[in-house]
């Protein structure tokens, strides 16, 4: 059996990450002009304008809080029927609070949920190249 959930495609703005992601290790586009992270990756940044980004390692842990969530009881998509109820939180980074990221909470049931809870960076292989970033309970 193949992977059956779509795999993020990488372009010009958002590669860094998702090469990234593949090693296992968390990257953020930094605005060189203003100093202010970019999150989702973009050309420019949201903040000032400015064109001259630049990727900033974050290493590979990386920990956050949950900051908001939500529960899915509907597959959307083909191939998400297993991970149901599926838990998709914003959470927010330890070491960089101005950014937050939106991603799968795995091995956590809807009644352990709750903002504010410890949560750390792992990677789900997709395949032998790609890696998806999800959070897990720390
Ligand atoms: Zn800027």
């Amino acid at each position: 059996m193949g992977y059956e959930k779509p795999i993020p495609l990488k372009n010009q703005d958002n590669s860094p990450y998702w090469d990234a992601a593949d090693r296992h290790e968390l990257v953020l586009q930094k605005c060189e002009s203003c100093h202010e992270y970019s999150h989702p990756p973009g050309p420019s940044c949201a903040k000032c304008g400015g064109t001259e980004m630049s990727w900033e390692s974050l290493g590979s842990t990386v920990k956050g809080t949950i900051y908001s969530y939500i529960v899915s009881y509907r597959a959307f998509l083909p191939g998400f029927q297993n991970d149901l109820p599926l838990i998709i939180a914003i959470v927010q980074l330890e070491k960089v609070p101005q950014v937050k990221l939106i991603g799968n909470v795995r091995q956590c049931s809807p009644d352990e949920i709750e903002i504010g809870m410890n949560v750390k960076m792992v990677w789900e292989d997709l395949t032998d190249e790609r890696a998806l970033p999800q959070w897990i309970k720390a």
